[in-house]
């Protein structure tokens, strides 16, 4: 069981001013930010990002709506993080997601679907490091 994952509040998250309430959210489940930093990603770096969706129809829609304005990623720690925050913001699909989770309660669809949280362990610690060298992780750490 792993103590990270990575966060990122998304370019619609941003766009309609809700960084604060979102993380809000995360801190009061408590979640403890590791590294943070905003950023508009390139067509590169999404694209990267989400190379394991890169034969999915909706691929190039993710690119375009990743690299829209600029996005949040942050690196988060807890106990059981990478399952805690899945629970937390909810199914990929806002009409799915449960009751009071991020996506249910400020997500409009299935794409601008406001956060993103990694799917494994493993998949956490490669999104980590894609945003944050290993000097800005140590230099936030505890
Ligand atoms: P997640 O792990 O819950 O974020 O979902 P996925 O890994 O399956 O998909 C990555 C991201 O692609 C999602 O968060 C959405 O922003 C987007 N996405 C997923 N499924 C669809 C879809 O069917 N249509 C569109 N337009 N976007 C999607
Ligand atoms: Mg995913």
């Amino acid at each position: 069981m792993g103590n990270r994952t990575l966060a990122i509040l998304k370019p619609d998250c941003v766009e309609k001013n809700l960084i604060g309430q979102v993380i809000t959210k995360i801190t009061e489940a408590g979640f403890k930010i590791v590294a943070m930093k905003m950023t508009r990603l390139t067509e590169a770096s999404a694209g990267g990002f989400y190379e394991v969706h890169k034969e999915r129809p909706f691929y190039t829609d993710l690119v375009k709506y990743m690299t829209s304005g600029p996005c949040v990623p942050i690196a988060l720690e807890k106990e059981n993080a990478v399952e805690d925050f899945r629970k937390l913001i909810g199914a990929t699909n806002p009409k799915e997601a449960e009751e009071g989770t991020i996506r249910r309660m400020y997500a409009d669809s299935i794409e601008a679907n406001v956060v993103h949280g990694s799917d494994s362990d493993e998949n956490a610690a490669k999104e980590i490091s894609h945003f944050f060298s290993r000097k800005e992780l140590l230099e936030n750490y505890g």
